[in-house]
């Protein structure tokens, strides 16, 4: 038996690099999976198709996240498919870069409305549908807590903003058996931030490693934490970073 035989989970932004990795690990570890998406369509189709092959159920959702209604009905829809839901994956993201004299203020809206907004939707959303050992797992950012270079003001205030956020969830939900958690990777290997990109080098320098993590390394502490292991680490956050904080 795997260790999430049977559970139910979403996954917000499950098209591509973490999150598709994310989904496929629970779908591995036995759970049956949801994941949404905005644009890359046939590459959500074919996580699902991977996640089926895998004997689990499966589903891909167009829906924006900084979009309250249609994140709220992708929940439900996730939800209804599945036959409940256990685990809410919270990774959808964006990654905008601009210094604090250029930042604009529908840049602002934007990378809070995903990055926060959405994580307090989604969970009110999932919050309909999950009993007793749920679990609400978002993905931060190493950055969130040391900002190593200019131009990241907002994409770390708004990953930052989870850290309370994901405190006051373990409060708030300690009563009903959910735990919260914060995951927080450093630098990845994705469409998002490519290991042979402009600025790949620096981040491998401030690595302990020297390297960076392939989604793979982020999703197998998210499905750790999915399971048991993630009960008693509510509010707090796990940084995944190769020791670029350390
Ligand atoms: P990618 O850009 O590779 O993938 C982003 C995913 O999020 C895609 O599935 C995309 O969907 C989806 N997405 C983007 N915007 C929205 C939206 N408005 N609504 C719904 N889905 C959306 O990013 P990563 O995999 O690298 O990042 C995943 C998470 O990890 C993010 O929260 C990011 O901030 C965080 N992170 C990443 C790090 C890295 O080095 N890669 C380091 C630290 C944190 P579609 O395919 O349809 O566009």
């Amino acid at each position: 038996m795997s260790t999430l035989d049977g559970r139910t989970a979403l996954v917000t932004g499950g098209s591509r690099g973490i999150g598709a990795a994310i989904a496929t690990r629970l779908a591995a570890e036995g759970a049956n999976v949801a994941l949404t998406y905005t644009s890359a369509a046939d590459r959500a189709a074919s996580v699902a198709t991977a996640i089926e092959g895998l004997g689990r159920k499966s589903l891909a959702i167009q829906a924006d996240s900084a979009d309250p209604a249609a994140l709220t009905a992708a929940v439900d829809q996730a939800a209804e498919a599945l036959g409940g839901l256990d685990i809410l994956v919270n990774n959808a993201g964006i990654f905008p870069t601009a210094s604090i004299e250029e930042v604009t203020v529908e840049q602002i809206d934007r990378t809070f409305a995903i990055h926060v907004r959405a994580v307090f939707v989604a969970t009110q959303a999932a919050l309909r549908h999950m009993g007793e050992g749920g679990r609400i797992l978002t993905i931060g950012s190493n950055l969130a807590e040391r900002v190593p270079w200019p131009g990241l003001s907002l994409y770390s205030a708004s990953k930052s903003a989870l850290l309370g956020l994901t405190r006051g969830l373990a409060r708030d939900l300690g009563p009903r058996d959910i735990a919260a958690v914060l995951v927080q990777p450093g630098s990845t290997d994705t469409d998002m931030n490519p290991a042979d990109g402009e600025h790949a080098g620096g981040q491998r320098e401030v690595s302990a490693y020297g390297e960076f993590m392939k989604a793979g390394d982020i999703a197998a502490t998210v499905a750790h934490l999915a399971g048991d292991a993630g009960r008693f680490l509510t509010g707090s956050a796990v940084t995944i970073d190769s020791g670029t904080n350390a």
